[in-house]
């Protein structure tokens, strides 16, 4: 009988269960052996493997995080490392594996492919949409919706003091939650490393919406930016506005929990299906993903190699209604 395992990967995202519950299920359905591997490439080097059944992935749809549990493992960097983790494998005849994380981890799912044969297939899930071949990674629809809520309510705050917030994002090298939730929340600017920040005209721009009545004002910067981070604007433009509270907020980890929004589980669920799909049709070295609302694959090498941007119109558009 043709054995499969899922792991995942990276930094954890909401919705990475609802992956792994799609694709047990996906193999289960085709009559396929599924394992699912603890903490992610360290599991596959220990031999924490724990074979599932229906029921092992029973009401994780709803919850945030990963319950195969994730984990960052440098072993899994060298070449020993990926034969222990292959051996693993192959003892249990196991000859697809779902990987379900960010392009770090899809790196290595590249590399033990190609020394050891392994059919893989990544499932895109990070918050912070940074991977090219899809429109959206699993996760990144929570965290915009938890940084939206977030701002919201640090608007009622900054309105009632007269007070200027700076909110920093995740987002890694990349400014899509900052763009999404900064558009959505209505902030007066959104600073993203997709674009040159000029502070000296940040901070003219900001005096002179103040100037003209604006009470509050609340600038939302992604962490990638290259402003020289939010403590050093907030001091910078403190100077140029005197009678207005300068304040920062750094929403840090808050972002990355909670229960996965409906678009987050309905994405994970397709493309937990596809991945162990794919892998039962012989395909593997690929990542799926989703183009207007289609699902579409990539290769691992391109999905690594190539870089997610902002769209354009977008950005365009964030700027036109930021006020
Ligand atoms: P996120 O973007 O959410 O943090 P990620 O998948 O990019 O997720 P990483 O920490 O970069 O997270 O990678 C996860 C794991 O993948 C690493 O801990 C390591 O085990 C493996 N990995 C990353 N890069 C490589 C590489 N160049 N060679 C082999 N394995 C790698």
């Amino acid at each position: 009988k043709p054995s499969i395992a899922i792991l995942t990967s990276g930094g954890d995202a909401p919705g990475m269960n609802a992956a792994v519950r799609a694709a047990v299920r996906a193999g289960l359905n085709a009559d396929v052996d599924v394992y699912g591997v603890r903490c992610g490439y360290q599991g596959l080097i220990d031999d924490d493997f724990i074979p599932m059944d229906a029921k092992s992935v029973s009401h994780i749809i709803n919850q945030g995080g990963t319950t195969l549990l994730s984990a960052r493992c440098e072993d899994f960097r060298t070449e020993a490392g990926r034969a222990t983790a292959a051996e693993n494998l192959k003892k249990r005849n196991i000859k697809g594996l779902v990987v379900i994380g960010g392009d770090g981890s899809f790196t290595g799912a590249l590399k033990i492919a190609q020394e050891h044969g392994i059919s893989v297939v990544g499932v895109p899930a990070t918050i912070d949409n940074d991977i090219y071949g899809t429109d959206f990674t699993i996760g990144f629809d929570t965290a915009v919706n938890t940084v939206m809520e977030a701002v919201d309510k640090i608007d009622d705050t900054a309105e009632s003091h007269n007070r200027l917030f700076f909110i920093e994002v995740m987002g890694r090298d990349a400014g899509f939650i900052a763009l999404h939730a900064g558009m959505a929340s209505g902030c007066s600017e959104i600073l993203i490393p997709e674009e040159e920040t000029d502070v000296k005209y940040l901070v003219s721009r900001l005096n002179d919406l103040h100037s003209r009545g604006k009470r509050s004002m609340i600038v939302m910067v992604a962490e990638g930016d290259q402003c020289g981070g939010v403590f050093k604007l907030a001091r910078q433009t403190e100077d140029a506005l005197k009678d207005m509270q300068v304040r920062v907020t750094v929403l840090g980890h808050l972002q990355r929990g909670g229960s996965p929004t409906c678009a987050d589980r309905v994405l994970a669920c397709r493309l937990g299906v596809a991945a162990v799909e794919k892998l039962l049709q012989g395909v593997g070295g690929v990542m799926v993903g989703t183009r207007n609302q289609q699902v579409v694959t990539t290769s691992l090498a391109e999905a690594i190699e190539k870089k997610s941007k902002p769209d354009e119109d977008m950005i365009r558009v964030a700027h036109t209604i930021t006020y």
